[in-house]
């Protein structure tokens, strides 16, 4: 059993997240709740879940030794990666020497690049994936889209929330498709992999937890089925439950509990699939809530961030209760703004059964998402309709 010391006192119990995004302050929230004492680390000030921290660090999360430096400082009880790019091998030895990452370092290191996870998957599970090639030099990457055909995707390996990403559908797109990864990566130039396009009818995100039951076993829930729509590889609407056959749902359990017991550990992951018929195809997972998954903020009693969090300390989920149809509404801004603010509060708010949240994020530069709306209704389509509403209302003023 663990002991819930006093924040802020020597039996307190200490978790820190590595990135301190939207999703992270959410978790910490969660935490807070239950007395917890938090520690939120990102590479720049002022991060959403800084904002709600007991404390927070600013430090470049790919230099290993700073990593380790605010380790030996605070020593956590648990590591809760919230982002892709953490230098991976320092959390291997952080778990070897004794640290419990959150959900295994394995986990982050196998997903912080999308090879990794494609070929646990696909070569090692033996479970259905899109078609793929790796390539890492424009000799290579002409193969591979050669062998692929068209239509195809190309990802930067390292990318995220659609950047570097690009539909090749003709001949002439594919050289471009290549300069725009290579311009897109997370790490800068790099490898890609080229993925055969599915001509999928929905995506969904499985929320996946594993958690510790009453007798203290790790055991699989899973949430309702989160459908979503996704515009340049990024996520606008998302909503719950999507409506699927029970043979396909089953489908895409048996596939979410099999990469999410490879991965290990307990916590939240969010297990990306497509759905073609009665197909199922693996796309991506995170080893963490994933954004699509703001919606059971309003969609369930427990969200996905109660839910991490519970994993996390080794407490129980004995039913995870969903409300009836939810979405969410990213709000999505562009431009080049320092301390943005935001009118059109009381109109977005002005309908039942809608919610928002602001990020708090300090600035804009480019395209950002600063908030999401959410909502509850009679259908599916009522209830989308009514979060993409909320969004519209707010507006950014300067
Ligand atoms: P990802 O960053 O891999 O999650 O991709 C973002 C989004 O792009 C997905 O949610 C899909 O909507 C779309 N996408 C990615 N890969 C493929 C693919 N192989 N075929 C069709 N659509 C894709």
């Amino acid at each position: 059993m663990t002991l819930f010391g006093t924040p802020l006192t020597v039996g307190a119990v200490r978790v820190l997240l590595l990135g301190s995004g939207e999703l992270g302050k959410e978790v910490v929230i969660e935490l807070q709740r239950l007395g917890v004492e938090t520690i939120a680390v990102d590479r720049y000030a002022d991060a959403p879940a800084m904002q709600v921290a007991h404390r927070h660090r600013v430090i470049d999360m790919l230099d290993g030794g700073a990593i380790r430096r605010v380790m030996e400082a605070e020593r956590p009880h648990y590591v809760v990666p919230e982002i892709e790019a953490i230098h991976t091998p320092t959390l291997l030895d952080l778990e070897r020497d004794g640290y419990t990452v959150i959900p295994t370092a394995r986990a982050a290191r196998l997903t912080m690049d999308r090879e990794g996870i494609r070929r646990l998957v696909a070569e090692e599970l033996g479970l259905p994936t899109s078609p793929y090639r790796f390539a890492a030099s424009p000799g290579e990457y002409r193969a591979a889209v050669a062998e692929i055909g068209l239509p195809c995707v190309v990802k930067p390996v390292m990318s995220s929330s659609g950047r570097g990403q690009s539909i090749v559908k003709a001949v002439a797109d594919v050289d471009e498709a290549w300069r725009r990864a290579q311009r897109g990566g997370r790490a800068g130039a790099g490898k890609v992999i080229v993925e055969g396009f599915v001509a999928f009818d929905y995506e969904i995100t499985l929320l996946t937890l594993r958690h510790l039951d009453a007798e203290g076993a790790v055991t699989t829930s899973f949430c309702a089925p989160v459908g979503h729509l996704q515009v340049d590889g990024d996520y606008r609407e998302s909503w719950q439950p999507q409506p699927m056959p029970a043979a396909v749902l089953e489908s895409a359990q048996r596939i979410a509990g099999a990469i999410t017991a490879s991965l290990g550990g307990r916590g939240i992951f969010g297990v990306e699939l497509f759905v073609r018929g009665d197909t199922v195809i693996f796309s991506e997972v995170s080893p963490r809530p994933h954004d699509t998954g703001l919606v059971t903020l309003v969609s369930q009693d427990l969200s996905e961030f109660t839910l991490h969090a519970r994993a996390i300390l080794g407490l129980p989920v004995p039913v995870i209760r969903q409300f009836g149809p939810s979405a969410s509404c990213a709000m999505v801004f562009d431009g080049n703004v320092r301390a943005p603010a935001f009118t059109g509060i009381e109109a977005a708010l002005a309908e039942p059964d809608t919610t928002l949240r602001l990020f708090g994020k300090p600035e804009i530069a480019g395209h950002r998402r600063m908030g999401v709306a959410l909502a509850r209704a009679g259908t599916i389509d009522a209830a989308r309709a009514k979060a993409r509403r909320v969004a519209a209302a707010v507006r950014l003023t300067g």
